[in-house]
């Protein structure tokens, strides 16, 4: 049998074949669909349009209904949007389900879906939404796709895909104390560029990604679509079967799967991680890459640590390790990811002082759970930037308006280097703070 690579392995399992290529179109059996506030009434209607007013999804225990977008805000089509998923969850007796203003709350999609443990190896995951490719950290195929497709899964469970060639980064080495994930995924950006990875599957691999926790993985994954990428994937470990084992939803077995060795990879990249320096992206694209070191000082109006990529316990210990006693010169805004971070903020401590409190005492503002400015929102959405500001944020995303503002400016960067940067109100290398 040919080798073959993890992606091909998920989606020949899923297409009921023994072997697929790259190139080759199947069909494939979805073990997740996600959608949420923004895309969920527009699949909602597709499904109906094309499958009957009175139609049943394929399996109510597979779709996952997570609002996280335009959530607290007075826009009366925001609040419709999520009181469209409520009747929709209500009619289908939708199993997962994570309504705004209830326990069951989570925030940020692509966090709340580990967190409530619906990633698992080898599975297939859908959603509307471009970042879902975040889950493949625990090695699974999870892809983003628009709504037309989300509701033909929603009336079929299937949808047909054709299977993506496989691209390798190695990540070597010791991670130094100034260096994050999103260093690491910002340097592959801006080595290949937006369309590097254009319909490819970006595997990641090596001692250093091991190194990570899942967190740290996940922000590597999520940002594989930046290049342009289906898919990020690597390779379930010890740390994700530990994580996955605690939370597995419905207690679902699942298959681990690995890339054969011989397994035909179309390029691989080799990155000696102890070499890399803390990295931005300049406005207005995740590739515009610059090291730290070349556009320090630059000023800044304002800071944002939050999102999927930067909106986890491992970023907040990380910006919180350098503004533990000292005050932000610019406005930061601090948007935890989920309720459960929101709560592990109040708990965790460093050095005696809760995470929450170290960053209320440096005069950042502490915003609800959410995906908040990172898409920019309702104009009063928490940390939207509604002028011409020029702000460095732990976002995977600085296309022109993508916080608010069309003449805003934001670089993208690691929380380390977000917190340095908010202390002295212009880029700061996080090595001049640790
Ligand atoms: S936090 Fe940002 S990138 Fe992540 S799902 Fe929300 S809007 Fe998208």
């Amino acid at each position: 049998m040919s080798a073959m690579t993890m992606t091909e392995k998920i989606l020949a399992r899923h297409a009921g074949k023994e072997v697929v290529e790259p190139g080759e179109n199947v069909w494939i059996d979805t073990d997740v669909l996600m959608t949420h506030d923004v895309c969920g009434p527009g699949t909602i209607g597709i499904f109906k349009q094309h499958f009957g007013a009175d139609a049943k999804v394929w399996d109510r225990e597979k779709v996952v209904i997570i609002p996280d977008h335009y959530i607290f805000t007075r826009d009366e089509k925001a609040n419709r949007n999520v009181e469209t998923l409520r009747r929709f969850v209500a009619e289908q007796n939708i199993k997962y389900y994570y309504d705004v203003g209830t326990p069951a709350y989570k925030g940020v999609c692509h966090i709340a879906l580990p967190e409530e443990g619906h990633t698992r190896p080898g599975e297939v995951l859908f959603g509307t939404d471009s970042h879902t490719c975040t889950a493949g950290a625990f090695g699974e195929f999870a892809t983003g796709i628009g709504n037309t497709d989300a509701g033909f899964i929603m009336g079929t469970g299937k949808l047909w895909v054709k299977v993506p060639p496989t691209l390798r980064f190695v990540f070597t080495g010791k991670l130094p104390p100034y260096l994050m994930a999103k260093d690491l995924i910002l340097a592959v950006i801006g080595d290949i560029g937006c369309d590097g990875a254009t319909y490819r599957a970006m595997e990641f691999d090596g001692d250093a990604v091991y190194a990570l926790g899942i967190e740290e993985r996940m922000t590597l994954c999520n940002m594989v679509i930046e290049a342009g990428g289906k898919n990020g994937v690597i390779a379930p470990d010890q740390v994700t079967l530990d994580y996955v084992n605690a939370r597995n939803a419905g207690n679902r077995p699942y298959t681990i799967v690995k890339s054969d060795p011989g397994a035909r990879f179309i390029s691989e990249r080799v990155y000696d991680i102890a070499k890399l320096e803390p990295i931005v992206a300049k406005p207005h694209s995740p590739d515009n890459k610059a090291a730290v070191s070349e556009v320090k000082g630059t000023r800044l109006d304002r800071a944002y640590i939050g999102s999927c990529t930067g909106g986890k316990m491992t970023d907040f210990r990380a910006a919180a390790g350098i503004l533990k006693g000292h005050t932000v010169k610019i406005d930061t805004f601090v948007v935890p990811a989920t309720s459960e971070i929101a709560r592990g903020l109040k708990t965790e401590k460093l050095n005696g002082q809760t995470l929450e409190s170290v960053f209320l005492a440096a005069g950042a503002q502490i915003g609800e759970p959410s995906c908040a400015a990172c898409l920019g929102g309702p104009s009063d959405t928490f940390g939207r930037l509604n002028g011409p500001l020029r702000c460095i944020s732990t976002t995977n995303r600085n296309f022109p308006g993508r916080m608010g503002h069309k003449e805003a400016q934001v670089f993208l960067a690691s929380p380390l280097t977000v917190a340095a940067s908010a202390l002295t109100g212009t880029i700061t290398d996080p090595r001049d703070c640790l």
